[in-house]
């Protein structure tokens, strides 16, 4: 696990779009953490990155929201407020993960279990300050174990020792 911390919220969504490059079709990204840890800003610095120009906004009153980008799609869908899993279940991801895109989900924490077991986890945590945000990412499954290194090198700026923002 890789451990980052950002002070404000365009440097979470630099953050984000520092992992653009690594993407590839069929990538998933689960985002958990509390409603306000940044979640839906961390997918707008993603979406950035990948050169989407639409605003990325949080996807409230519909379950999957679609972006094109310049060489990706991001479809960005919002489990955190789900009533149930069949309504997630109505989703069709393998579908979703098929279509030349990433797909990013933001959730709590409950339904690791119906996805398929290779994505990059980002966990988002409050930090001390109003600002403060702390951020772990962890590859689950293959492809993203296999892309680590080039993870913890576009990462390297929020991550500690010298080369912290302060
Ligand atoms: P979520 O999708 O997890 O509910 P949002 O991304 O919608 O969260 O909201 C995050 C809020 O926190 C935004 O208002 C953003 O401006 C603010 N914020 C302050 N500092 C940060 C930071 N370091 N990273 C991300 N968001 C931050
Ligand atoms: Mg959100």
């Amino acid at each position: 696990m890789l451990v980052a911390r950002t002070f404000a919220v365009d440097e979470t969504q630099a953050l984000a779009g520092a992992l653009a490059p690594l993407l590839r079709a069929g990538d998933l990204l689960l985002l958990s953490g509390d409603l306000g840890a940044g979640k839906t800003a961390f997918t707008q610095g993603l979406g950035r990155g990948l050169g989407v120009t639409d605003p990325i906004t949080s996807p409230t009153f519909t379950l999957a929201n679609e972006y094109d980008g310049a060489r990706l799609r991001v479809h960005h869908l919002d489990v955190y407020r789900m009533e149930s899993m069949a309504e997630v279940f109505d989703v069709d991801l393998p579908d979703l993960l098929d279509d030349d895109a990433v797909v990013v989900i933001e959730w709590g924490e409950a339904i690791v279990a119906s996805v398929p077991a290779d994505y990059l986890a980002v966990e988002l945590l409050l930090g001390d300050g109003d600002d403060d945000r702390v951020l772990h990412l962890r590859a689950v499954g293959p492809s993203w174990a296999r892309r680590w290194a080039y993870v913890e090198s576009a990462t390297s700026p929020w991550r500690g020792g010298d080369s912290a923002p302060c």
